[in-house]
């Protein structure tokens, strides 16, 4: 494979499954070196197995990224393999939802873990290669929840709008490094995170599933309408593929309108 990213080395994070998937394929199609990172080590291996067979290179890894060591010992295993990394995409997460007299406080730590800690964690890992070498790429998957709050979502959405904090400190850091970095904000895609909360949301707010995906998925979007996995690589694509620091620090929303930044 060839491509705009050729050479590079990109590593992304919650990749065995759904968006972080399919950014993995986009990426390689574009000529970049992949490294799967996920705990479903398996999963993993069969994405990287997936891109292999259509004749990109990619790895996979076993990476928690709510643990430090696991973290650094990923990187590591990817700089060996690959070379240093050129691309970070922090994109593991979960969904938790409870109203907030409800939410149970291990399951508020662990999906802040999951999102902040794990991006922070990345990044921490990736940045001395980043600097020593003058370039690279680090890229937050935010939500448009980065921007708005929904009920039963405290932990999901306080941990979305953290990541836009995250992403400025580091443009601000990283610009003398050449080092740029992004929050991309998609609004619902249909992953297999998604489809969890469909039945679980009908059942809390105690409303039909249709009217969960047609009032509080997409009830905000300009037509109604999902967005897709395509639509979230493009952007990663062209943020990925931007020639200088002119964009940094941005969260940019591919969410049909749900909400406009
Ligand atoms: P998904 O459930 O399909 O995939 C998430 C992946 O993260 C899984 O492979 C899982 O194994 C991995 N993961 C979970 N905990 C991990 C950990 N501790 N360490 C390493 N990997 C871990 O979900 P998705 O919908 O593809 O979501 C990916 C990202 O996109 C998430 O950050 C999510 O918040 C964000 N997002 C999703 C949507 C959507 O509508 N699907 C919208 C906006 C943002």
């Amino acid at each position: 494979m060839s491509g705009s990213l050729d050479g590079q080395v990109a590593v992304i994070t919650g990749a065995a499954s759904g968006i972080g998937k399919a950014l993995a394929q986009a990426l390689a199609q574009a000529g970049a070196q992949v490294a799967i990172a996920d705990l479903n080590l398996p999963g993993a291996q069969a994405a990287a197995g997936e891109i292999q067979a259509a004749g990109g290179r990619a790895l996979g890894v076993a990476m928690d990224v709510t643990d430090e060591a696991a973290v650094n010992a990923g990187i590591a295993q990817v700089e060996q393999a690959l070379g240093p990394v050129d691309i970070l995409i922090a994109n593991a997460g979960v969904q938790i939802v409870h109203p907030i007299q409800d939410f149970p406080f291990d399951a508020w730590k662990k999906l802040l873990a999951i999102h902040l800690d794990g991006a922070f964690l990345t990044t921490k890992a990736v940045l001395p290669g980043m600097y020593a070498r003058k370039r690279g790429t680090v890229i937050y998957m935010g939500s448009a929840h980065s921007h708005e709050a929904s009920p039963l979502k405290s932990a999901y959405v306080t941990a979305k709008h953290g990541l836009l904090g995250l992403a400025r400190t580091l443009a601000k850091e990283g610009g003398a490094h050449g080092v740029r970095s992004h929050v991309v904000c998609p609004g619902f895609v249909r992953t297999p995170l998604v489809e969890k909360q469909i039945p679980e949301q009908a059942a809390s707010l105690g409303i039909s599933e249709e009217e969960v995906i047609q009032r509080v998925m997409l009830g905000n979007t300009v037509d109604g309408t999902f967005t897709t996995l395509e639509d979230v690589a493009t952007t990663v694509l062209f943020l990925c593929r931007f020639p200088s620091n002119a964009l940094t620090g941005q969260s940019i929303l591919v969410s049909h309108g749900w909400h406009m930044g």
